[in-house]
C-alpha cells in the first residue's frame, strides 16, 4: 500500500486525516498482440486462437493482481503467455530475418521504482520478457544484446531453446512473400520497405496504485544487419512511471523517433493531457505525420486506459475488477474501452 499519513501538522493547524481508500487502486490489465493484423488475413481458426490466447494473458495477469502482486508481475505473466502462443509476432511465431532466423527483443519496466529491462536479437531464449526482468534484477545493467545476453541468461537458469522452436510456417511464408516483394521492387528501382509487424505487450495497475509495462516482439520481416526496433528501448516502444504506463507496437524506427512512450506519459505528467488524448496524439497524429503506423495500449494510475491504433486492426484487450476478458481485433471490432481514432 502506499504510505498514508494519518494526520499531520502543518504551521501548527491539525489537517484533518486523508481516509485512504480499502484499496488504492481497481487492479487493471490491458495487453495487445499487435498492431499488424490484415484485415480477411485470418482464418476462422486462426482468429478463434489469437483470442483464446489474448484472454489466456489477460487472465494469467490478472490472476496476479487479484492475488496481490505487484504490476510487473502481471505484465510478466501476460507477455510470457503471448510469447508462447503461435500466433504473435513474439516468442513462439516470430517474424524471420532476411537471413531465416528469429531474432527477438523484449524489455519491462516497473514503475513505481522507474527500474527497467530489456533484451534485443537474442535467438535462443525461449521467453525474452523473463530475460528482460532477469536483467533488471539481476544485473546493474539495462540493456544486454546478442550473444551476451544469451551467456547472462544461461547464467541465471532462463530457459534456452534451439532457434527451431520459434519457427512457424506462416512467418516462413511471410518472410518467402517479403522476399519476393523485395526483388520484384529492386527491379522496378520501388524503395518502399515490405513489412509485418506484430508484437505483444502489457500494462498493468496494481493493487497498491502501482504501474508496469512489459513488451516483446520479433520485429520487422525481413529485417537485417541486427537492426533492432522500438519494443526494447525504453522510452520508445516501452515506459512506465508513477502515473502512466505503456506498450506500443508499429513501425518501430518512427516510434524510436517520437520517442513515443515516453511521449505519451510525458504529455499526461507535464501537460496534463488523459491518457486517452496523450496515446491518440503520439499514435495517431505524431507517428502518421511523420510517415509511420501502428497503435499502443496506455494506463494511467487512475485505472483509465487507451488502446488507440491507426492500421486495420490490433489485437487487444483489457479486463478490470469484474474479472471478465474483453478482446477485439479489427477497428471494426467495437470494444468497450476502445479509443481508436
Ligand atoms: N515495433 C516492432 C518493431 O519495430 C514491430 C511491431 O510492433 O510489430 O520491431
Amino acid at each position: 500500500m502506499k504510505a498514508h499519513l494519518s494526520c499531520f501538522l502543518v504551521a501548527g493547524l491539525l489537517v484533518l486525516p486523508v481516509v485512504p481508500p480499502a484499496h488504492a487502486a481497481d487492479p487493471v490489465l490491458v495487453v495487445h498482440g499487435g498492431a499488424g493484423v490484415v484485415r480477411n488475413a485470418l482464418t476462422p481458426a486462426e482468429e478463434a486462437a489469437a483470442r483464446a490466447s489474448l484472454e489466456q494473458a489477460l487472465r494469467a495477469g490478472h490472476a496476479r493482481l487479484i492475488a496481490g502482486e505487484s504490476a510487473l508481475e502481471a505484465v510478466t505473466a501476460a507477455v510470457r503467455v503471448l510469447e508462447d502462443a503461435p500466433s504473435f509476432n513474439a516468442g513462439k511465431g516470430a517474424v524471420f530475418t532476411h537471413d531465416g532466423r528469429n531474432e527477438l527483443d523484449a524489455a519491462l519496466m516497473d514503475g513505481a521504482t522507474r527500474r527497467a529491462g530489456a533484451v534485443a536479437g537474442v535467438q535462443r531464449v525461449k521467453n525474452p520478457v523473463l530475460l528482460a526482468r532477469a536483467v533488471m534484477e539481476k544485473s546493474p545493467h539495462v540493456m544486454m544484446v546478442g550473444a551476451g545476453a544469451e551467456a547472462f541468461a544461461k547464467e541465471h537458469g532462463i530457459e534456452l531453446v534451439e532457434p527451431s522452436y520459434f519457427r512457424t510456417e506462416k512467418r516462413w511464408q511471410q518472410l518467402q512473400k517479403a522476399l519476393r516483394e523485395e526483388a520484384s521492387r529492386e527491379a522496378h528501382a520501388d524503395i518502399e520497405t515490405a513489412r509485418y509487424f506484430g508484437t505483444v505487450g502489457a500494462v498493468a495497475l496494481d493493487a497498491q496504485g502501482h504501474l508496469a509495462a512489459a513488451t516483446s516482439t520479433g520485429g520487422m520481416t525481413n529485417k537485417r544487419y541486427g537492426r533492432v526496433g522500438d519494443a526494447p528501448i525504453i522510452g520508445a516502444g516501452t515506459y512506465a512511471d508513477d502515473r502512466c504506463a505503456v506498450s506500443g507496437t508499429g513501425w518501430g524506427e518512427f516510434y524510436i523517433r517520437a520517442v513515443a512512450a515516453h511521449e505519451i506519459c510525458a504529455r499526461v505528467k507535464h501537460a496534463g493531457q488523459s491518457i486517452a488524448s496523450a496515446a491518440r496524439g503520439v499514435v495517431n497524429d505524431d507517428i502518421p505525420r511523420a510517415g509511420g503506423d501502428g497503435g499502443a495500449i496506455a494506463l494511467g494510475s487512475d485505472g483509465s486506459f487507451a488502446l488507440p491504433f491507426n492500421t486495420e486492426g490490433m489485437y487487444r484487450g483489457w479486463i478490470g475488477s469484474d474479472g471478465v476478458p474483453h478482446v477485439a481485433i479489427y477497428a471494426t471490432d467495437a470494444m468497450q474501452g476502445d479509443t481508436l481514432r
